[in-house]
């Protein structure tokens, strides 16, 4: 069996042109203000990649570059003016913070209705009643409009989920519980990851550790997503899987690179939409 490949740098590209024909009905730009501390050279690449994006999608962006020696008291302050400022309609803190810097603290102080990442409690508590407006974090909600733009239904199907970040694997699973799919969690406690694996029907893996899943474990013709990013040693972009034989297992695969990456640049793009429509009460 050779897998199809969920192609994500294909619906981004879709979704940031879908995002920017309606743009035109606006009455003004809508705006994401950035947050970047430091000068980790991981996060710089990972701003302008967001603000490459929102341009392509007729969004405003704002990057506030602040020093690696920020006192918290001054990060406090700008998320507070942004929080107050009519013209930003969301706001996201690049992470990794500084050590010196409280994430968790800094993260809520955040405003839900412009938290545009969807790390609030508020909105992760939102997406674990099921409520479809929430702002949900933008890697599970990646997974799932990608899954929904390759007509793979997930209703009444075992979904295995490896990992249960608070990022990526317990939203992942209320999304996919909203949307009727039979859901597993693993994680490092999983007595029996294969067994668990084997089960899948749609099997997504978000341990952050390459190779965890054998592709020998999964299913013939279940559908594979890979969330993990590696940068290898020859300066090459991996996932959590060993891609080849993977694909020979699975009925449909998403790569890395070009899968799940740019679906969670573009749902970024799609909550910052979402948060500003629903805050100053534009329609379109
Ligand atoms: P994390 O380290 O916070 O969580 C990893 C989870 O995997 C944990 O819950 C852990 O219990 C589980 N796990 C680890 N090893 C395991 C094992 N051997 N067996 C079973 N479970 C195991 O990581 P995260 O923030 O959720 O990120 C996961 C991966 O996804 C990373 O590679 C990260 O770089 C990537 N990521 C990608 C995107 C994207 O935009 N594509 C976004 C966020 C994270």
């Amino acid at each position: 069996m050779s897998a199809a490949i969920l192609d994500g740098t294909a619906a981004a590209a879709a979704i940031r042109e879908e995002l920017a024909a309606r743009a035109a009905a606006w009455p003004g730009p809508l705006t994401l203000a950035v947050v970047l501390v430091g000068d980790d050279p991981a996060s710089a690449v990972y701003v302008r990649n967001k603000e490459k994006a929102c341009k392509k999608a007729g969004i405003r962006s704002v990057a506030h570059r602040l020093p690696a020696d920020t006192p918290e008291a001054d990060l406090r302050t700008l998320v507070a003016s942004l929080n107050a400022d009519p013209e930003v309609d969301g706001i996201l803190v690049q992470l990794p913070l500084p050590r010196h810097l409280p994430e968790r603290e800094i993260l809520d102080l955040i405003v839900p209705e412009k938290d545009v990442d969807g790390f609030h409690p508020v909105n992760q508590g939102r997406v674990l009643l099921g409520d479809r407006a929430a702002l949900a974090p933008c890697t599970p909600a990646g997974v799932l409009e990608l899954l929904r733009r390759n007509d793979i239904p997930v209703t009444g199907k075992r979904a295995v989920i490896v990992g249960r970040s608070s990022i990526v694997g317990r939203p992942l699973a209320a999304l996919l519980i909203a949307a009727d799919a039979t859901v597993t969690v693993c994680h490092t406690k999983t007595r029996d990851l294969a067994a668990e694996v084997a089960r899948a029907e749609v099997l997504v893996v978000a341990a952050g550790r390459r190779h965890v899943v054998k592709p020998e474990w999964i299913t013939p013709g279940a559908v594979v997503v890979d969330v993990g990013i590696h940068r290898l040693d020859d300066g090459t972009l991996a996932g959590d899987l060993d891609f080849a034989p993977t694909a020979e297992r699975a009925s449909a695969i998403t790569p890395v690179p070009g899968g799940i990456g740019p679906m969670t640049i573009a749902m970024l793009l799609t909550n910052t939409v979402r948060a500003g429509l629903a805050r100053r009460g534009w329609t379109g």
